[in-house]
């Protein structure tokens, strides 16, 4: 049994069940996980036009569907029991399932600021990744939120495309590396700024 649809989910699921093992998936809300919340993905290799996230989603389910796997949505997973013979996991309903063997496949989530709007403005306007989206805003102006070594790193890196990136963070000090910051120092089109207007997550 697999936990989680997301794409490591479903990749996992497919090799199983085309080796011959009786394999269900379960997952808690849609198939596709993170992508599925993509707006487009272009590094997905074989599909040079790009890709929403939706419709990748969409086809990996397909193909593993394919091999025979049983999905089991919107259902989550609150606890496994090792009970020797096999493991059992138990739904947040109470419902139990076992099995001889699980992947544990349940991602990862990002931080939100919970500020009106954000959420719908997710893989839209408002991103986690530089290394997925920054492309998509070349020579565009950027801010990134935060004051660690993620949003310095993802600013190196948007700063390749992006023609101006400002840093916005709300500590009195910058919490990046030592390394880091002398980096962007030396990088014409980072601006940093600081605020206490940031909403706690
Ligand atoms: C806005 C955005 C844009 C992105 N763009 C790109 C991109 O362009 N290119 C790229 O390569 N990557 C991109 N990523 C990153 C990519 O989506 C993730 O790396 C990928 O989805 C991780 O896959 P995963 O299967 O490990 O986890 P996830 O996608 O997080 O999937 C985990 C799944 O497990 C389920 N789950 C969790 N707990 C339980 C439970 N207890 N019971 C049942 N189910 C459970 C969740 O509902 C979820 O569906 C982006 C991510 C975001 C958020």
């Amino acid at each position: 049994m697999i936990i989680g649809g997301g794409p490591a989910g479903l990749t996992c699921a497919l090799y199983t069940s085309r080796e011959g093992y009786d394999t269900a998936l379960v997952e808690k809300s849609a198939l596709g996980g993170q992508v599925g919340v993509t707006e487009r993905l272009d590094n997905y290799p074989g599909f040079p036009e790009g890709i929403s996230g939706n419709d990748l989603a969409d086809r990996i389910a397909r193909q593993v569907e394919k091999f025979g796997v049983e999905f089991i949505k919107a259902t989550e997973i609150a606890s496994i029991s090792d009970m020797g013979h096999c493991l059992v996991a138990k739904t947040t309903t109470g419902e139990e399932i076992d099995a001889k063997a699980m992947v544990i496949a349940t991602g990862s989530e990002y931080k939100m600021l919970e500020v009106p709007g954000e959420r719908k403005l997710l893989g839209y306007k408002i991103h986690f990744c530089s290394t997925c989206d920054g492309p998509f805003y070349k020579g565009k102006e950027v801010m990134v939120i935060g004051g660690g070594n993620s949003a310095f790193e993802e600013s190196v890196f948007l700063a390749r495309f992006a023609s101006k990136v400002t840093i916005v963070g709300r500590s009195d000090e910058w919490k990046a590396s030592a390394v880091l910051k002398q980096k962007i120092s030396e990088i014409p089109n980072i601006k940093l700024v600081k605020t206490k207007l940031l909403k706690n997550s």
